[in-house]
C-alpha cells in the first residue's frame, strides 16, 4: 500500500451484519468509482493483524473510517495504528435518517440498501474532496 497522498477509506469488516456490508460497499464504490484519483480503500484485516505494509500505508496518512455500528472497529484500529483520521462515518447513524428502510441481509442488499450505500458514498466523496482541497 502506497503513501501516495490518497485518502484511505477504510470500512469495518462487519462480515455478519448488513451494516458492515453497506460500509464495505460504500467504501469500494467511493474509491473505485467516485474518486479513484483521490482515494483508495484498504482491508481492515491487514491493519488489525499488524501487516507491515498496511501499517506503513496508514501511518500519518489521511484516513476516513466507515463503521457499521457503535463498536467502531475500523476507527479504533486505524487510530491505534497511527492513521490520521479525518472523519468517522457510521452506517447506523445514516440508517436513522431512513426509518423503516429494509437494506437487506449480511450477504445481499435490497434496492433500499443500495440506494443508502450510494448516499453514503456521495457523503464520503464530499469529505474526500474537502480533505484534498484543504490539504488537511
Ligand atoms: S463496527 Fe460493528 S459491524 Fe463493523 S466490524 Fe465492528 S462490530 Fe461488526
Amino acid at each position: 500500500m502506497s503513501t501516495n497522498g490518497k485518502v484511505k477509506v477504510i470500512p469495518c469488516s462487519g462480515m455478519g451484519k448488513v451494516y458492515g456490508l453497506m460500509a464495505r460497499e460504500a467504501a469500494l464504490h467511493t474509491a473505485s468509482c467516485l474518486c479513484p484519483g483521490q482515494a483508495e480503500t484498504m482491508c481492515l484485516a491487514y491493519i488489525v493483524t499488524g501487516d507491515a505494509a498496511a501499517e506503513a500505508g496508514i501511518a500519518n496518512q489521511p484516513c476516513i473510517t466507515v463503521d457499521g455500528c457503535p463498536a467502531m472497529c475500523s476507527a479504533k484500529s486505524v487510530g491505534a495504528k497511527g492513521g490520521d483520521i479525518k472523519a468517522e462515518f457510521k452506517v447506523l447513524d445514516i440508517m436513522k435518517l431512513h426509518k423503516g428502510a429494509k437494506p437487506g441481509t449480511a450477504t445481499e442488499l435490497t434496492a433500499d440498501g443500495w440506494s443508502i450505500v450510494d448516499e453514503i458514498a456521495v457523503k464520503l466523496e464530499a469529505c474526500i474532496l474537502d480533505i484534498q482541497r484543504e490539504g488537511r
